[in-house]
């Protein structure tokens, strides 16, 4: 089974005047919807969150199953429910407005044995910094042993730093956690804007060591429209996306990228086959809009 572990948010995004309407967002999220599309029938797709046992949790699992993703390991709580974000539009700029201090998926690796049940089928785990920005202190280190176990038992583990430092205490806990995570990785999935704002990283190539020396298998470093950067010891690569025109909106490329690269690295382990369906797939998906584009046919 391919498993991403995260967190999925009502989305309420602007349909007119004074109305919404609801979906479900969320970058782990969007990893796995394209993973289950990316992927053939040999692999089972799952999210791994925690949510309420309140109609809203269940219409969300319900659009997860539709998509043909497996929730039979998500935890569900009696005393919370998903958390919400609000789209707002003015003059043509997004704002976004967020309630989620109390979702349930901060929860989601407060019970180990539910979480290690749940990683007990995966052959790989997918999580991001935003994963691990929702729990608290001691559930990160519990999380973590608990990546650092299945990757014993044969679980490869991938991690996107999604490095998001509002969701965090503060900058210096997130640059700790992440690096800590990298250790216990088999891929490190950076985006090289996130890395040069919030590490100071000088180019690809420093954010690509200093995720090696943190202790990381590979390292794959997206950068927008320029080269992807892929290395493990000993080896670095770079590959240059095809150039894409007509780019709407960019959510999603990195999550899309992450899961067609993924996905084509476990079908044939062929490092420039995983980064080609990646850059395919991410380029195709900024090409419209929204989070979860429906492009598997060009694929
Ligand atoms: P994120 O969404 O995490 O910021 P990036 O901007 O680094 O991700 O982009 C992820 C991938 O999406 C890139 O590696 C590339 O394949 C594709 N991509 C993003 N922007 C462009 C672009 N302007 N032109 C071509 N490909 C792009």
């Amino acid at each position: 089974m391919f498993l991403a572990i995260g967190e999925c948010m009502v989305e309420m995004a602007p349909s007119g005047s004074g109305t919404f309407k609801m979906g479900f967002a969320g970058d782990t999220l969007n990893t796995a919807w394209y993973a289950r599309k990316y992927l053939g029938n040999d692999w089972n797709v799952g999210y791994f969150t925690a949510v309420g046992t309140d109609q809203v949790s269940s219409e969300m699992l319900e659009f997860l199953q539709t998509a043909n993703i497996d929730v039979s390991g998500i935890r569900r709580m009696d005393e919370r429910t998903l958390g919400l974000y609000l789209i707002q539009l003015k003059d043509g700029e997004r704002s976004f407005a967020y309630w989620r201090s109390q979702s349930a998926a901060r929860c989601l690796a407060a019970d180990r044995d539910v979480l290690e049940a749940s990683l007990e089928q995966a052959g790989l785990i997918y999580f991001s910094g935003i994963t691990l920005a929702i729990l608290s202190a001691g559930d990160r280190k519990s999380f973590l042993e608990a990546m650092r176990s299945a990757r014993k038992a044969g679980a490869q583990i991938a991690f996107d730093p999604n490095l998001r430092p509002r969701l965090w205490e503060d900058p210096n806990t997130m640059r700790a956690c992440v690096t800590e995570a990298a250790g216990v990785c088999d891929f490190v999935m950076p985006s090289f804007e996130d890395e040069l704002t919030h590490f100071g990283d000088a180019d690809p190539k420093t954010s690509v060591e200093r995720y090696l020396a943190a202790g990381a298998g590979s390292v794959v470093v997206k950068n927008g429209p320029e080269d992807v950067l892929c290395a493990r010891q000993g080896t670095l690569r770079a590959f240059q996306p095809r150039p894409v025109s007509n780019i709407v909106d960019t959510t999603a490329a990195g999550d899309s990228f992450n899961a067609a690269f993924l996905a084509e690295y476990l079908k044939s382990g062929n490092l420039e086959a995983a980064v080609a369906a990646g850059a395919g797939l991410a380029g195709r998906v900024i090409q419209q809009r929204g989070a979860l584009v429906d492009c598997l046919e060009s694929v």
